[in-house]
């Protein structure tokens, strides 16, 4: 019987675990979180963000072939590294393990692959859909690695070492979520805001992936708290954490629009007591503002609103939102700046 593919050093640390009672094919049953058995149900209603690959391939722990999604390949063609083996440049998205022994990483690339790889990452190759690109993917920390099985493996022995660190935890729920096995990410995404609930990309990413399967109520809450965490969070530059607020508000609107209300647009006020920021909630029949559910941009003010004194890093050129008193949201404050163009 094919197992579920998931690493047991992940099971131990989600669970805090010693290793000898630890199973070598956990199952997903073992997955902490309490999203983890609805997004399984639904994974098909999830836009995977790599489009299916599947390749058959060979593992070379146990000599059995099977049938991987491999997702997207890309190419270093980084010519000091100079590889002996040109199949060790070809990093895949894909996250996926021996079905037959759970064994990772050690896997014999048929050639066909390799010269179909090598082609379609030429320019000249790039007819019809792309699988195969030229570049690197890199860790936040600058390393490379070749298969997401190795880049996972390097994230959790930092986690071994640091199981507190909730970013850390946020780039492991990407690489699987890049890797197109959302339950795994939903269990970890869910586990960096049970030791941090300041994560705000994470709250970003489960209120998108909730959405998408329609668990409405779940996936504005996470959007909410995406808002009110954004102030405090320190690990994105400021342009782009305005970016996943916008994205993250224009989700919100439609929700709310679509349940007739049900789903809050905005923070309430019990959502803002509980996360300890000062600051009743936003009225926006009082704020001369436009959004419009088509254009992303529209919602920069609102974002600009809640990134509070991190809105002050943003290039003054393209601030959308003028605050007074940064420090607090208050309802007087009308004087909200229209959008001198639109696109
Ligand atoms: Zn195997």
């Amino acid at each position: 019987m094919p197992n579920s593919q998931i690493n047991p050093l992940l099971i131990q640390i989600l669970l805090n675990q010693e290793t000898s009672n630890m199973s070598d094919c956990p199952t997903t049953n073992l997955l902490p979180g309490k999203y983890v058995k609805t997004i399984l149900q639904n994974k098909k209603s999830l836009n995977p963000i790599i489009e299916e690959n599947n390749q058959m391939l060979i593992c070379k722990s146990c000599g059995r072939k099977g049938k991987y999604d491999v997702g997207m390949l890309v190419v270093n063609v980084d010519k000091e590294k100079n590889p002996d083996n040109i199949s060790d440049t070809i990093q895949m998205t894909g996250y996926f393990r021996c079905k037959h022994c759970n064994d990772a990483g050690n896997w014999e690339l048929p050639t066909n692959l390799l010269m179909f790889t090598m082609f379609s990452a030429l320019p000249l190759g790039n007819s019809g859909q792309k699988q195969s690109t030229i570049g690197k993917n890199l860790l936040f920390d600058g390393s490379w690695h070749r298969y997401t099985t190795d880049a996972e493996e390097y994230l959790l022995n930092l986690l071994k070492e640091n199981p507190q660190d909730s970013y850390v935890w946020n780039r492991l729920g990407n690489l699987y979520h890049k890797g197109n096995r959302p339950e795994l990410a939903v269990s970890v995404f869910e586990h960096s805001i049970l030791i941090d609930p300041g994560q705000t990309e994470s709250h970003f990413t489960l209120g998108d992936m909730l959405a998408q399967i329609s668990d409405l109520p779940n996936a504005g809450y996470h959007f909410r708290q995406m808002l009110l965490s954004a102030e405090a969070y320190k690990r994105m530059p400021a342009v782009k954490l305005r970016e996943i607020l916008a994205n993250g508000l224009l989700l919100l609107f439609l929700m709310h629009d679509h349940t007739n209300g049900e789903v809050p647009f905005l923070p309430t006020l019990d959502e803002i007591k509980a996360s300890g920021r000062k600051g009743a909630p936003v009225n926006l029949a009082e704020m001369e503002l436009e959004i419009f559910p088509d254009d992303v941009d529209s919602f920069f003010p609102i974002a600009e609103m809640y990134m509070g004194v991190r809105a002050k890093e943003i290039p003054i050129r393209e601030k959308t939102f003028n605050m007074m008193n940064s420090s607090k949201i208050s309802l007087k404050q009308k004087k909200v700046k229209k959008k001198k163009k639109r696109k």
